[in-house]
């Protein structure tokens, strides 16, 4: 931290890394960012962490692509073998022309051969036109992005009983409830500044129920912390709501003025006693039966969920549960209540809004609705495109395997590294006839790429991102690109050009405005406004309306203004321990890294804090193989095996290993279990039978 004596400028925009989204100034010397300050925006009043505050140096990497590249023809075959220093052996410089019209010319008239994954790192506008390109230029809706790695099945259960996949409440809102559960999330690494809040919020007398099979940081706070068998959620959960019938602490009068199905609900509760699931849970009746009623006795409760939540194959289920807990006990659309997936990624919130998903239009509008279309190819001015819901992110890649789908268009996402099973996605990767990658490095993904159009970090580009709370932000440039790399929105409208489009827009400003039209989200928000206040949370409901922190006091959107109490049934997870894999594998990320590591592992600071890939494990468990902490140990599953340093971590289970998949050198996603939740379609990288053994040589 210095004084405005040590730089020239400063900007303020978004911090790039988690769904927080905290409002960062960007101070600029000599053309570079020097360093990085909180400003008071509504999601961090000021707070920043380590990432936001340090990780900012990657922008400046000598590794950035700071040309078009194009496959040289006499390059080595495809995969993960391209040498950041010495690019040269598999690429060829090329003007923007060329690399464009190259782009252009191996997707044009291919319809339903090309697929496209677009980015949660990019702004909304961003986000919108690539879905836009996609569904306009190739006419199906075969598009999707990292929502289908991380929150979907939370959508897909918010969407269906609540009729709005965004949260009902900001996690801000915590400092006016008395009750909040944090489960399946590890904010104090994930979401670190939103965990600055939980913990005042504790130090003002709030309880704070924890519930995650691994141990974490927030336990010290925590008034329970219910460390239970990995994938028994439902049991757990359902056994927390057959207490609060069974001592009737529901909330009557709100189930019959705002819900549907309470019967069922009810009913199928009956066989889920804290006797009966303590064992499957592995937590005790009388603490089940405890926090139940703390939960329902509280004034105002909050429940925050994370991945631990969703990545299953019964995270749908995982999410309808969370959702009965709230309803049953009226607790959404007050001060202090509600439900609040913490999202990942900086712009996931809003890159689902605007509908870079395969199954809705933006503003989650259906695809599958000829009016819905009509309305969006009245203001694209171009004919229909497919009625039918697009593939997700895997099922993309097994059509890539299968032959329907051929070529692609990725921008800013790095599957072959994020995919479960990712050895099944690389595969895939050197399959495609065409690959177009948009991105600042030559990532894992771009190992495999035909074309690669050098693109913007976030502190290079003008444009809004929307964060976990539904804030609606401004993001603005502080330095250029570095040579001849472009903004994303500029891209895309250059490649659309060059597909028959033809897009005129002269700025993220004009998509904003296009956006507005059939986006009611964006109502009373406007580009100008955005730029004087840097936020607006959405609903606004008038120009003067900063938006509403808590929505759903009146009722739902959905029929007859209910939400729904849909009953979940345990689902096994799909890869279970045997003999051979005895043991339980779940992944994730840390404090320092960020998701694929693309962009921390090249900053000086968080590097330097974690610069080597590591898997936790239980004292005991060391002690059994006989390795010492900082030795490596080998993990395999059905899908593969990697070699990874060891270490002591008394929060995991004996039987449990843990394993952040920001490593490519141990790719995580090496072993994952690729199976999918069967309404997210999401994967279940949470849970994968694997063997630990002692590596052979250190
Ligand atoms: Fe950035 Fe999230 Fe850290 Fe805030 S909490 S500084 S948004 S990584």
């Amino acid at each position: 931290v210095g004084d405005s004596a040590d730089y020239d400028s400063e900007v303020e925009s978004i911090c790039p890394f988690c769904g927080v989204g905290c409002q960062v100034s960007l101070k600029v010397k000599d053309g570079k960012v020097k360093y990085v300050d909180g400003i008071n925006g509504p999601a961090n009043e000021g707070r920043l962490c380590v990432k936001g505050r340090f990780g900012f140096d990657y922008i400046h990497h000598k590794h950035r692509v700071t040309k078009p590249l194009i496959r040289r023809e006499d390059a080595p075959g495809k995969g993960l073998n391209v040498d950041p220093e010495n690019w040269q052996t598999h690429f060829r410089e090329a003007s923007w022309d060329e690399a464009l019209d190259f782009a252009a010319a191996g997707m044009k008239g291919r319809g339903r051969e090309i697929a496209g994954f677009g980015s949660a790192k990019c702004t909304n506008e961003e986000a919108y036109l690539f879905q836009k390109l996609i569904r306009q230029g190739f006419g199906h809706n075969n598009v999707d992005h990292c929502t289908r790695l991380c929150h979907a099945s939370s959508v897909a259960a918010l969407m269906e009983n609540v009729g709005s996949g965004a949260v009902t409440a900001t996690f801000n809102e915590i400092e006016n409830a008395d009750v909040a559960i944090v489960i399946g999330a590890n904010p104090v690494e994930n979401h670190p500044v939103a965990a600055t809040f939980f913990k005042q919020f504790t130090k003002r007398g709030g309880k704070l129920i924890v519930m995650d099979p691994r141990g974490q940081a927030l336990k010290r706070f925590a008034s329970h912390m219910l460390q239970f068998r990995p994938g028994a959620d439902v049991s757990m959960l359902n056994a927390i709501m057959h207490t609060i019938v069974e001592e009737g602490l529901y909330d009557q009068q709100y189930i019959d003025a705002y819900t549907e199905n309470w019967g069922a609900e009810k009913a199928h509760l009956a066989d889920f006693s804290p006797e009966a699931m303590a064992p499957i849970c592995g937590i005790e009746a009388e603490v089940l039966r405890d926090v139940a009623r703390t939960f329902a006795g509280a004034k105002a409760a909050m429940i925050f969920w994370g991945m631990g939540v969703s990545q299953h194959i019964h995270g749908t289920d995982n999410s309808r549960c969370l959702i009965s807990l709230a309803l049953m006990t009226g607790q959404v659309g007050r001060p202090g209540s509600g439900l609040h997936p913490l999202r990942g990624q900086n712009n996931v919130q809003g890159a689902s809004d605007a509908g870079l998903i395969p199954m809705f239009l933006p503003d989650y509008q259906p695809v599958t609705d000829d009016g819905v279309r009509a309305a969006f190819t009245s203001v694209w001015g171009s004919e229909d495109f497919s009625k039918e819901k697009g593939l997700t992110v895997t099922e993309i890649m097994d059509a890539v395997h299968d032959g329907a789908i051929k070529g692609m268009y990725v921008l800013g996402e790095n599957p072959a590294m994020s995919d479960p099973d990712v050895e099944h996605a690389r595969s895939a990767l050197a399959k495609l006839d065409h690959l177009v990658v948009q991105d600042i490095f030559i990532t894992e993904t771009a190992n495999y790429a035909d074309v690669i159009l050098p693109a913007s970090a976030f502190a290079e580009k003008s444009g809004t991102v929307t964060n976990t709370n539904r804030q609606v932000q401004m993001g603005r440039p502080a330095v250029p690109p570095p040579g001849e790399a472009r903004e994303d929105w500029w891209i895309e409208v250059e490649l659309a050009k060059r597909l028959g489009l033809g897009w005129s827009y002269e700025s993220p400003a004009d998509v904003f405005a296009e956006m507005k039209q059939n986006m009611r989200s964006l109502e009373n928000i406007t580009w100008e406004r955005l730029m004087e206040q840097n936020a607006v949370t959405y609903p606004s409901l008038s120009p003067e309306d900063p938006g509403q922190a808590i929505v759903f006091g009146e009722g739902f959107p959905r029929p007859d203004g209910r939400a729904r109490f849909t009953p979940a049934s345990v689902i096994a997870p799909d890869d279970v321990p045997d003999a051979d894999y005895p043991m339980i594998l779940t992944t994730g990320r840390q404090l320092e890294h960020w998701h694929t590591g693309s962009m921390t592992r090249r900053s000086a600071v968080l590097d330097g804090l974690e610069p080597e890939a590591n898997c936790s494990l239980h004292p005991s468990t060391l002690r059994k193989l006989g390795v010492a902490p900082g030795e490596h140990v080998v993990l395999t599953t059905k899908r593969g095996s990697i070699s990874i340093m060891a270490r002591e971590d008394r929060a995991v289970a004996p039987d449990m290993v843990f394993v952040p998949f920001a490593y490519v050198e141990a790719a995580a996603n090496v072993l994952t279990n690729p199976a999918i939740d069967p309404y997210g379609k999401i994967p279940e990288f949470k849970f994968s039978a694997v063997r630990v053994e002692k590596a052979e040589s250190d």
